[in-house]
């Protein structure tokens, strides 16, 4: 593992105001890179301050979309700060980049980065209630030609962002429509890593479903135009006659951290959780015939988020009511409550890193 090199900010930036952040607008002092080269391995691992990064015209990223990503948060505590199942993204990070062929990156210097970043910046973590340090790691395919071929040079970069509670105004249920034009990913593609290329794809649905009022789009899968995938950018859960039903990971779902730790925590309490195959017929029957109970997407940056209207065919469905559900308030507690060190970690989740 190679040595990281620390380049100190020479005048340290005005913080924002903590209670007025919103999401990923300001950035720390300072943010971590490191270069790769088949030849070299990863090299010159450096913090310096945070900046524009110079890119050649030709790189790789910016003609052919070789880029892949990673959203986690840090909690500010009494003598440092803690990270939810951090493990669990660097092994996604390299499941993604293995797709994009991208480099692996050594999981030892990952942490080493990351802990050693959020060490200098740890004045930017923020203390209000909701708020966390949003990190963002992120890499990219950076050959200096425009050659296409599977990359020989890449960068990894990982910034930092104080963020605001999702919830300015509290945990609300969202109005959601079922996108039957674009599709986000099929079966084969790309949909399981976390790449910038299935962002751009859904930028379009989720632009017209602004348009029209709604908060997201439910995405079908891609083959058929009739399985659930996911909300937006968040998996998705259904409760359905007492049974927790979630889209089972086919390979065009991004297999996330929150959906994996909500499973595992409805099983502990004692649900019924089937991952599998769910058409939207199934689910619209369930709606109509008033069997769709509870709702919900999750994700890092939003945690749980209520849905409580389904737009689908020219019909709205309503769910609980448009009530924020009882399981989803239940798991939205749990989870946050884990992550910001107020309930007990019984699975070993938090990684605690002490600074003072
Ligand atoms: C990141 C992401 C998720 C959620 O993953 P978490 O690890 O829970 O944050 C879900 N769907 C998509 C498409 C994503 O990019």
């Amino acid at each position: 593992m190679c040595e990281i090199k620390i380049e100190k900010a020479q005048q340290l930036k005005q913080k924002p105001d903590f209670s007025k952040l919103g999401f990923g607008k300001y950035f720390t002092d300072h943010m971590f890179i490191a270069d790769y080269s088949d030849d070299k391995g990863w090299y010159n691992a450096r913090i310096v301050p945070f900046g524009y990064i110079p890119i050649h015209p030709a790189s790789t990223v910016l003609h052919y979309g070789a880029e892949i990503f990673e959203g986690m948060k840090a909690y500010k505590t009494a003598d440092g700060y803690q990270m939810f199942r951090p493990r669990e993204n660097i092994k996604r990070m390299n499941d993604s980049a293995a797709r994009l062929c991208l480099p692996s990156i050594d999981e030892d210097l990952f942490l080493n980065g990351l802990t050693t970043l959020i060490n200098l910046d740890y004045n930017w973590i923020p203390d209000s209630e909701g708020t966390s340090l949003y990190i963002r790691p992120f890499m990219f395919g950076n050959d200096e030609s425009l050659g296409v071929h599977a990359v020989h040079n890449a960068t990894f970069v990982i910034i930092l962002s104080p963020v605001g509670s999702y919830y300015a105004t509290g945990l609300s249920p969202v109005k959601i429509i079922i996108e039957e034009q674009d599709v986000r990913a099929v079966r084969g593609g790309t949909g399981y890593a976390k790449c910038g290329g299935n962002y751009a794809a859904s930028l379009r649905a989720g632009k017209r479903a602004a348009d029209k009022g709604f908060s997201q789009v439910l995405w079908l899968d891609g083959v058929e135009r009739k399985y659930i995938e996911e909300v937006g950018a968040m998996n998705v859960m259904f409760k359905i006659d007492g049974k927790i039903i979630t889209p089972e990971l086919t390979g065009s779902v991004l297999p996330g951290v929150t959906r994996k730790s909500c499973i595992e925590i409805l099983k502990d309490w004692g649900y019924d959780v089937e991952e599998r195959l769910l058409s939207v017929e199934e689910l619209t029957i369930a709606a109509k015939e008033n069997r769709l109970e509870e709702a919900w997407g999750t994700g890092t940056a939003a945690v749980v988020s209520p849905i409580g209207h389904l737009f689908y065919d020219n019909q709205d469905y309503t769910v609980s009511n448009n009530q924020i559900g009882e399981l989803t308030q239940r798991l939205y507690d749990e989870l946050t409550g884990i992550q910001w060190g107020k309930r007990e970690d019984k699975r070993n989740w938090v990684y605690k890193v002490k600074v003072k």
